[in-house]
Order: structure tokens, then C-alpha cells, then sequence
């Protein structure tokens, strides 16, 4: 299991008159390999919950298990969670800062006390994984479109090599080719290397293309969870909560394909 969340709740300012319960009650588990869609509303808790993942935040009540660790147990080693839960937060390349898209990628591993041919290595990996090719690593990150800085970005947070990648919007900004790109690595990363995604998102067509699983916030509470194609079956329920599938032919087929229940057919019927 790469995260379980147990009867978590969390409140903003707890105990003043500006008191805001923001998770109440969330259960998950993320097994590990999963592509995983977070899915809700702006103010649902989606930000919240992912800074839950790797302790950034405590929760007011609950529990958060990272690999089978309670992650604020008091021996618990925090900067070995931080390292195994690899948080991408949106529009991260503002935080690139060195001269080479190679050095911002060499950052975090150097800290770590990586150097040689395994550093060397490890930088090579994750340039190569979100599908940067090698002769961007000599020129700034700031010559590079914006699709591309923020993969120097996430190819940032692999170098940790963290066991579970979490990102928080990774294409908000980005153009649909951009957004195309950016989605196909992952994916490709995914299935290649197993490794655990979370991809938070407000977009149904995205998380119905690339999540295996969802989970469906609703004010701060889990209103579903499971495969996202049994999700999608409750159609109807998704859309009282403003999670309606974009009424968009080419898009519904290739759903479809996928084993979606989704019939725009009916829809129009019954909404004429
Ligand atoms: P989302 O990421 O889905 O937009 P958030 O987790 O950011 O949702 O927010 C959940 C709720 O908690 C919202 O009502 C938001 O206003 C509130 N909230 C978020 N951050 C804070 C904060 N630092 N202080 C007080 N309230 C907050």
C-alpha cells in the first residue's frame, strides 16, 4: 500500500470564529502502482488532502500511513517521507532558479548526498523520463517553453526518486499540445516504471483518460471512489456535483473505447 488515510479530518484556524473544516472523514487507499485522479471542485479539499501524502500538513484528527508508516509517529523519519512522496504543486517552474535545466535537475539529489556516476545517472533518468531531450540540459530552463520548464520541473522531483509522484494541476496553463505532451510521459512513466501517480485535477476528460482509479471529493467529503470507469457510471450524481463529462463527440468516443458508460445519446433525450 503506498498511502492509506484513515478517518482523517482537517480544520483550518481551529477554535476561532474563522474556522473551516476543509477534509472530514476521508478513508483512502492508494495501492502502490496506481495512476490515481483526484477529482473535485475548486474548495473541495483536493490541495489539502495532497499536502496530507507527505506530512506538509498535520491533520486535526486521523491518520496518514506512508509504505505502512504512520508518517507522524514520533520516531518517524519526516525528511525520508518528504523524499518517498514527491510533490509537484502547480506552476512549478517558478521555483526553477539555476543557470541549466541540468544543474535544477541535479538540486535535490546533490542534497541528498548523491554525486558521481550515480547523480549523474539519476539526472540523466529523469530528464530522459518526462521526454526532455539531451540537447535542452546545457541552456536555462527560461529559454524553454512553457510546457517544457515545467517538466525540467517534475524532473526535478524524480530525481528524489520518490516511490509515489503526486502532482497538484500539472497542465493548468498549458497549451493543448503542451497538455498532450506532459500527459503522454506520464503515462508512459507509469507504465513503465510502475511508479505510484496521484494527479490531482478538475478536469473529468483528463482524469477519465489517464486515472485508473478516482477518488471524488465533494466539500471536503469523499462523495465517491473506485475504478474510474465504474465512477463514471454515476453519471447523473457527477453532475449535481458540477462534474459533468464535456459534451464533446470525439472526446465521449474515445471514453467509450475505454469502457465508460457514458451515452450522450440518452443525455440529449432526456434533457430536451
Ligand atoms: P481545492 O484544492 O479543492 O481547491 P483546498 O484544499 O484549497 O481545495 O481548500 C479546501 C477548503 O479549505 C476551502 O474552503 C478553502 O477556502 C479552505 N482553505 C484552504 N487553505 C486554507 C488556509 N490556509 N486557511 C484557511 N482556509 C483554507
Amino acid at each position: 500500500m503506498a498511502i492509506k488515510i484513515k478517518n482523517l479530518t482537517h480544520k483550518y484556524n481551529e477554535g476561532t470564529p474563522f474556522e473551516k473544516v476543509a477534509l472530514k472523514n476521508i478513508n483512502i487507499h492508494i495501492k502502490d502502482g496506481t495512476f490515481l485522479g483526484i477529482i473535485g471542485h475548486t474548495g473541495s479539499g483536493k490541495s489539502t488532502l495532497i499536502q496530507m501524502f507527505n506530512g506538509l500538513l498535520k491533520p486535526t484528527e486521523g491518520q496518514v500511513f506512508v509504505k505502512g508508516i504512520d508518517i507522524h509517529a514520533q520516531n518517524t523519519n519526516k525528511k525520508q517521507i518528504r523524499q518517498s512522496v514527491g510533490l509537484v504543486f502547480q506552476y512549478p517552474e517558478y521555483q526553477l532558479f539555476e543557470m541549466t535545466v541540468y544543474d535544477d535537475v541535479a538540486y535535490g539529489p546533490k542534497n541528498l548526498g548523491l554525486e558521481g556516476d550515480a547523480l549523474k545517472k539519476r539526472i540523466e533518468q529523469s530528464l530522459r523520463a518526462v521526454g526532455l531531450k539531451e540537447e535542452l540540459w546545457q541552456k536555462s530552463p527560461f529559454e524553454l517553453s512553457g510546457g517544457q520548464k515545467r517538466r525540467v520541473a517534475i524532473a526535478g522531483v524524480l530525481a528524489m526518486n520518490p516511490d509515489i509522484l503526486i502532482l497538484d494541476e500539472p497542465t493548468a496553463g498549458l497549451d493543448p499540445k503542451g497538455r498532450e505532451e506532459l500527459f503522454g510521459q506520464l503515462k508512459k512513466m507509469h507504465e513503465e516504471s510502475h511508479l505510484t501517480i496521484v494527479l490531482i485535477s478538475h478536469s473529468m476528460e483528463d482524469v477519465a483518460r489517464y486515472a485508473e482509479e478516482l477518488v471524488v471529493l465533494y466539500r471536503g467529503e469523499v462523495a465517491f471512489k473506485g475504478e474510474t470507469r465504474e465512477i463514471f457510471k454515476h453519471r447523473r450524481d457527477l453532475e449535481c456535483i458540477g462534474l459533468g463529462v464535456p459534451q464533446v463527440r470525439h472526446i465521449m468516443d474515445e471514453l467509450k473505447e475505454k469502457g465508460m458508460d457514458i451515452d450522450s445519446d440518452v443525455l440529449t433525450v432526456e434533457e430536451a
